[in-house]
């Protein structure tokens, strides 16, 4: 049993316990996960239990993978375990047991994408305002319910039936006839209809409770209402449950996990033996002491402490970047110069708040030649959403461009299948044309389905006149009118969810792309930003390896561990983020986020935050994060403003912390300072919307004239010389005579 030897006395203690609940409660990097592992071994080489007798969950696939090594590394290859994520191990059952919910045994999942198709469908059919009812609001919907096990009629008797609900619970019960008459299940459904089936089917019950004779779940604090039935109900007829986990980690209750079902795990299984770990083993003491010191603001958390005989190590490091370049420059610096022959580049990690951030980083490590890779999230130039604005701005530049055409004809949904666009190409190349050449004639618009016809002529409309216009206008203007002209945004807009916003800040971050390169040169040409961004998309692609520098968002980051982590972006507003304002214990989930980002670090720890950002085309100075103030400062060293500039005056000092920022207290926040990234989008859509002043006739205050001098975003000032029809020609100080289309023209009088 020397495997066992590693183990503290209570690591042991858990690694050795047999029968009945079990819960190891406790923080970060103590071990948790690796007591786990280690009761497996244990259970299989010491206790005689057979492999196949043991269910382990976890999260995510990562980690399934991840402890199924651990577990092969104790005792050796090709085990048949079922070390598995929630939905992998329900879908095992399913396949086996589904039959008996009326399913065939090839039952097909639907992901989100069929998932929305369904539902529009469902909408249509029923004549709903899709606007008002859009699929993503409705899904989510749905997808709540389903999670708590509320079927359409429980929610009509739940929430009654006003107007509302009522369409609700018969889109709810169209939907999930859809499915079922498909012989389909969605991602909720796999919990579900197993919890479902557990509790209907005493035989198929027993045989799994037979089957498991032991359970263990990690990260419990994450698990939503059905991942508890669903243990639980494995779980009753013998008690042999072992879960472990951090109430502290807990950062997916946005997602419906409910952290009561670590906290009330005792009250749920009688005579729990609980053991608490308070080792730390992988972070250097100051790191572990500065975590601390920030999740022990949130109120009424349980009181723990970690500690470590590990040295203090470093201090942490902060750095006040003039900008979010400098922040990113000076993180692939950092990198650059600790990383030595017996470091790899995957032992550093950059854990940021959203995925929007990783853009620079990406840049700033390309430009050191740094390989890295994106996990999670995808890489920014291959996100969905930036595909489809860069492919709206190659037609621009050329409408020939008939792959971009296929890509956005129906994007946003203008009512364009597969079929019609089939029909579409046909006829285009028996005439020779490009599919946007075809579709400037009136005749083969107006052969389109009724939906389509006005929307794709009002599309080639706005492409078109952009199109002409294209060397008069800034990439960045083009760039906003793109976005509000074409619908893309509002379709977006009426998404409602959490994943539809994510997308749009992506997109408002991209125009920092777009100033930056402006800022370089103002006379930025269309054509040369296309070219630059394809060559930073080719570079990107040298980079994919293993060794590489990791970049991910906090959230994904549950559970790992990197010799060096980087923390950028400590902001308020940003971490934590302004979402968390709005929601009640916001704050203290982005604290227990920060938490959970701070102890992924064992050796070196780094945070970060940008003086001046700009952040989805904006550009803003910013207020360091709270979490900076409550962090105990005599652990960190700073560089940045740290040190350059003194504590503010309100500063009332307690414990060694303050010093931060620039304003506001210890601990009252306000939250004045807030940016919020749709205050911008905001402004971008008034101006794309209000027509500018060039097409209003004469008089009015903010007509303009022949004879006037006007001021043009891209030429600067000029004088009208003439205006005819939808043209207006202006004399400019800096480039000549421009005739300009008097309804895009970003023109000013003065
Ligand atoms: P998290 O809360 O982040 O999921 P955890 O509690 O699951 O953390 P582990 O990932 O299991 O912690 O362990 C953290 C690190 O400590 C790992 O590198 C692990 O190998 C090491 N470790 C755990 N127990 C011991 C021990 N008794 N002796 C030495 N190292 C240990
Ligand atoms: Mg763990």
């Amino acid at each position: 049993m020397d495997y066992l030897d590693k183990l503290n006395p209570q690591q042991r203690e858990a690694a050795v316990h047999k029968e009945g609940p079990l819960l190891i409660l406790a923080g970060a990097g103590s071990g948790k996960t690796s007591t786990m592992t280690h009761r497996i071994a244990y259970l299989i080489r010491e206790e005689g239990v057979a492999p196949y007798q043991i269910l382990a969950v976890t999260f995510t696939n990562k980690a399934a993978r991840e402890m199924r090594e651990r577990v092969e590394s104790l005792i050796g290859e090709g085990i048949n375990m079922w070390i598995l994520t929630f939905h992998s191990a329900c879908l095992r059952i399913l396949r086996k047991y589904g039959e008996r919910l009326g399913y065939t045994k090839d039952f097909i999942v639907y992901d989100p994408t069929d998932q929305k198709v369904v539902i529009k469908n469902c909408i249509k059919e029923q004549n709903v305002d899709e606007k008002k009812y859009t699929p993503s609001y409705v899904l989510s919907i749905i997808s709540d319910c389903k999670e708590k096990g509320v079927s359409p009629k429980k929610y009509a008797e739940i929430n009654g039936m006003d107007f509302k609900n009522k369409i609700i619970y018969e889109l709810y019960a169209a939907y999930e006839a859809v499915l079922k008459k498909n012989n389909a299940m969605d991602f909720d459904d796999l919990i579900l209809r197993t919890v479902q089936l557990f509790e209907k089917d005493d035989e198929v019950l027993s045989y799994y409770q037979d089957k498991f004779r032991f359970i263990m779940v990690d990260e419990y604090q994450d698990t939503n209402f059905m991942q508890y039935r669903f243990v639980r109900l494995l779980a009753d007829a013998h008690h042999n449950i072992c879960v472990v986990g951090d109430d502290d980690q807990c950062i997916y209750q946005w997602r419906g996990a409910d952290i009561k079902n670590i906290l009330d795990f005792e009250k749920d299984f009688k005579n729990t033996k609980v053991i608490k770990l308070e080792q730390n083993y992988r972070s250097h003491g100051n790191i572990l002491e500065a975590a601390h010191s920030v999740i022990e603001k949130n109120k009424g958390r349980k009181h723990k402490k970690l500690w470590t005989d590990k040295e203090k190590g470093e201090k942490l490091k902060y750095y006040r970047a003039d900008n979010e370049k400098d922040e990113a420059r000076y993180i692939a610096q950092e990198i650059d110069h600790i990383h030595t022959k017996d470091m790899r580049y995957s032992d550093f990690a950059i854990l940021y708040r959203t995925n929007a951030q990783s853009r620079t980083f990406e840049e700033a490590l390309s430009a050191r030649e740094l390989p890295y890779r994106v996990l999670g999230g995808t890489r920014y130039y291959d996100r969905k959403e930036i595909k489809d604005i860069m492919a709206y701005m190659r037609l621009v530049q050329n409408p020939a461009d008939d792959l971009s055409l296929t890509r956005i004809i129906n994007e946003p949904k203008r009512g364009i299948g597969e079929k019609t666009l089939e029909k579409l190409r046909t006829l285009a190349s028996v005439r020779g044309e490009s599919l946007f050449e075809a579709l400037t004639d009136d005749e083969t618009v107006d052969g389109l389905p009724a939906k389509g016809a006005d929307s794709v002529r009002e599309m080639i409309s706005v492409l078109s006149s952009y199109s002409q216009e294209k060397d008069n206008l800034k990439v960045s203007d083009i760039y906003d009118g793109l976005l509000v002209k074409t619908g893309y945004i509002k379709s977006l807009e009426a998404q409602n969810t959490v994943e539809a916003e994510g997308r749009i800040e992506n997109l408002l971050e991209f125009k920092s792309v777009i100033y930056d390169y402006e800022k370089d040169n103002p006379q930025l040409s269309l054509a040369e930003f296309m070219e630059k961004i394809a060559l930073m998309a080719e570079i990107d692609n040298h980079d994919a390896g293993e060794n590489a520098v990791v970049l991910m968002t906090m959230h994904s980051a549950k559970g790992l561990e990197f010799p060096v982590v980087f923390m950028p972006g400590m902001e308020d507003g940003l971490f934590p983020g302004w979402r968390a304002f709005d929601r009640p214990d916001g704050i203290e989930e982005e604290r227990r986020l920060c938490y959970v980002g701070m102890t992924r670090a064992m050796q070196k720890l780094y945070l970060t935050s940008a003086e001046v950002r700009t952040l989805y085309g904006k550009t803003e100075y910013t207020k360091e994060s709270q979490f900076l103030r409550e962090l105990n400062k005599k652990l960190v060293e700073g560089d940045g403003i740290y040190e350059k500039k003194s504590a503010p005056s309100d500063y009332s000092g307690s414990g060694g912390n303050g010093g931060w920022s620039q304003g506001g207290g210890n601990d009252g926040y306000s939250n004045t300072n807030i940016f919020r990234p749709f205050e911008q989008l905001k402004y971008i859509k008034q101006a794309q919307t209000t027509p500018p002043p060039a097409s209003k006739g004469s008089g009015g205050a903010g007509a303009i004239a022949q004879g006037d001098k006007v001021s043009h975003n891209k030429f600067g000032e000029g004088l009208v010389l003439s205006i005819e029809g939808s043209t207006i020609t202006v004399a400019f100080d800096s480039v000549g005579v421009k005739k300009l289309a008097r309804d895009l023209a970003p023109i000013k009088k003065i």
